[in-house]
């Protein structure tokens, strides 16, 4: 069957907060004139940003204390020196005008009395800067930008489609394959520039605030290609995930002032961050939940250790006013009332800080594509995000790699377009996944990477826990896991899973051999049998590169320009 081709300009992978915001600058640097695509597995709305609830980060009221000095520097201290602080410079100066922006278009930022934007505390952060709408921050930038990209008739947005992967010619970038969900047919995305857009890669692990499509699945596409990931043994774990299902019970809520407590009645935090207390740094906070759980302090619901993350003292009005959802989620989801009882937390995997290894300016190292959101690694977020850092980040590198996309397509010329590479690309998802002959469910083998990453790969880290993960994975790669049960081509969601899972084992591999090889403790990778960090040696960023057999790592400097490396202290 002939295979269709489409052809644009630009196409956006992901409709998240990165791809919309780059989709709306394309737009608006050509004027018009470009013809502009965004692809996207999910509807464009159902795209993870939506679930991103308590805020955006930056400095609004620099008359009011705040600076953008201060701004820079808690980023990079929360990065345990891991970020590139050239990108941090550019993203706090970036942020408030994105901000802004979002503001002009409709966006309703919850207010202060003076009629002023509303900004709250948020972990690691010396000032209040996460700007907010309620506890509903994500979808209503997602919306915001949703109607902007409407004015824009020459953006197509292609709902539910899937990606496999990018082609290359030499070291040009000239488009992507991709499969009509709807359909089942394959198609060639033939562009001039491409932007990866695609998201985190959460579900590697079982508990997760992450939402079932953060699959990993750009970073494979990438990876695959022949692009580096970078920094992958860097996962965030976010201090408050609900007990059992991992749902996120936002930092706003310690932000709007509620306490971590032990059994023993204490608010624990005043032992590891005097000064910040529950707004410490998450890795730090996550680590000192799992030290309490660990030594016996902890509580138990539902057969799963935990923390009471408690409210009540905020009262009835406060809640109900700052944060409904939260509510409205745990007493859906445990039939806990907050007003009336503390809410069972444990650490949980909510963050990508690697990613695609991009520059500044999100270019990755082939030409032609750029790299924006999660699923890129600029570096900002080096070995710790802090939180409310992620939405503008989206916001910001999206506008610019929107830009220079457009900017480029004006010089760009499109020239042959590999065939060989599509024919390979056909083959390998009709022959080898589609009409696959794995013998085992992949849905077991699912189950067992992401046990295999709660387990080995979570809060504290050994060599051995490492070592084992490292063969176990292999071993997952080798039992064929490429077996598709639904043969259907219309909506065949069993095959998606499968690239789904393909992706995630990959790069989860990355991730673990990375994370073998770092033998420090650096922001949240920490490893018990390396406590410290180690600034002589490991003060780099990881980079991993794909081979069938698994990932060969090496190395780059951290770029460091104000500021030298401190112990942090909180
Ligand atoms: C529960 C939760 C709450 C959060 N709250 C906050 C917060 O308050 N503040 C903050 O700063 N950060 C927050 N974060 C983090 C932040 O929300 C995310 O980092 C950010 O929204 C990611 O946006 P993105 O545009 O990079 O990707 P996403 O929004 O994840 O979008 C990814 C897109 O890629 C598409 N896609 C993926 N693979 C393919 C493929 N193969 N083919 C085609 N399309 C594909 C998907 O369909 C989707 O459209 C939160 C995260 C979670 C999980």
């Amino acid at each position: 069957m002939a295979i269709e081709t489409l052809t644009h300009d630009i196409a956006v992978i992901g409709s998240g907060l990165a791809g919309m915001r780059a989709a709306v600058e394309a737009a608006r640097v050509s004027k018009g004139k470009l013809s502009i695509a965004i692809f996207t597995k999910t509807h464009a709305m159902r795209s993870h940003s939506v679930a991103a609830e308590g805020g955006s980060a930056a400095v609004l009221y620099p008359d009011e204390g705040d600076s953008y000095d201060s701004h820079v520097f808690d980023t990079i201290k929360g990065s345990d020196y891991l970020a590139d602080q050239d990108a941090v410079e550019r993203f706090v100066t970036l942020a408030p005008g994105e901000l802004i922006q979002l503001d002009h278009w409709g966006m309703p930022w919850s207010r202060r009395d003076d009629g002023k934007i509303a900004q709250r505390p948020f972990g690691g952060h010396e000032y209040n800067r996460a700007t907010y709408a309620a506890d509903k921050v994500g979808f209503l930038e997602m919306e915001t930008l949703y109607s902007v990209l409407q004015k824009f008739d020459c953006v197509k947005i292609y709902h539910e489609w899937y990606v496999t992967s990018i082609v290359r010619d030499g070291d040009t970038f000239r488009g992507f394959t991709a499969i009509n969900l709807a359909t089942g047919n394959l198609a060639v995305i033939k562009a001039k520039a491409g932007i990866m857009a695609t998201g985190g890669a959460g579900r590697m692990y079982g508990f997760t605030t992450n939402g079932h499509s953060s699959t990993a699945d750009g970073h494979f596409v990438a990876y695959r290609a022949g692009i580096p990931l970078k920094d992958m043994e860097f996962i965030q774990f976010h201090p408050t995930g609900l007990v059992p299902t991992g749902i996120l019970i936002t930092e706003a809520s310690r932000g709007e002032g509620g306490y971590l407590i032990n059994n023993k009645t204490e608010r624990f935090m005043s032992k590891y961050a005097p000064q910040k207390m529950e707004l410490g740094p998450r890795d730090l906070v996550s680590r000192s939940e799992m030290t309490e759980i660990n030594e016996g302090r902890g509580f138990e619901f539902r057969e799963m250790k935990c923390i009471h993350l408690d409210l009540r003292h905020l009262g009835r009005e406060k809640i109900l006013e700052k944060l409904p959802q939260i509510r409205e989620v745990t007493m859906k989801f445990i039939g806990v009332d907050p007003i009336e009882e503390p809410i069972p937390i444990r650490p949980v995997a909510h963050f990508t800080m690697g990613g695609i290894h991009t520059d500044i300016d999100g270019a990755t190292p082939l030409k032609g594509l750029w790299a924006a959101g999660e699923v890129a690694c600029v570096s900002v977020n080096g070995a710790n995000r802090l939180g409310s850092n992620s939405t503008t980040t989206c916001l910001v590198w999206g506008a610019i790699t929107g830009g220079l996309a457009a900017q480029y397509c004006t010089s760009a010329g499109g020239s042959g377009f590999p065939v060989d590479a599509v024919k390979k690309e056909e083959s390998r998802v009709f022959d080898e996944l589609l009409r696959g002959s794995g013998s085992e469910n992949p849905y077991v083998i699912r189950r067992e990477l992401q046990s295999l990453m709660d387990k080995n790969m979570y809060v504290f880290r050994t060599g051995e826990g490492l070592n084992e993960a490292a063969k176990t994975i292999k071993a997952l790669k080798k039992r064929s896991y490429k077996r598709v049960e639904d043969k259907t081509k219309e909506y065949n969601t069993n095959l998606l899973h499968v690239f789904e899972i393909e992706a995630m084992l990959e790069v989860a591999e990355a991730a673990i051999v990375g994370a073998l090889a770092r033998q420090e403790s650096r922001g949240a990778h920490t490893r018990t049998d390396f406590p410290k960090r180690d600034d002589g040696k490991w003060l780099r960023h990881t980079l991993a590169r794909y081979t069938p057999d698994g990932p060969t790592l090496d190395y780059i400097p951290v770029i460091i320009t104000k500021h030298k490396p401190q112990e942090r202290k909180y």
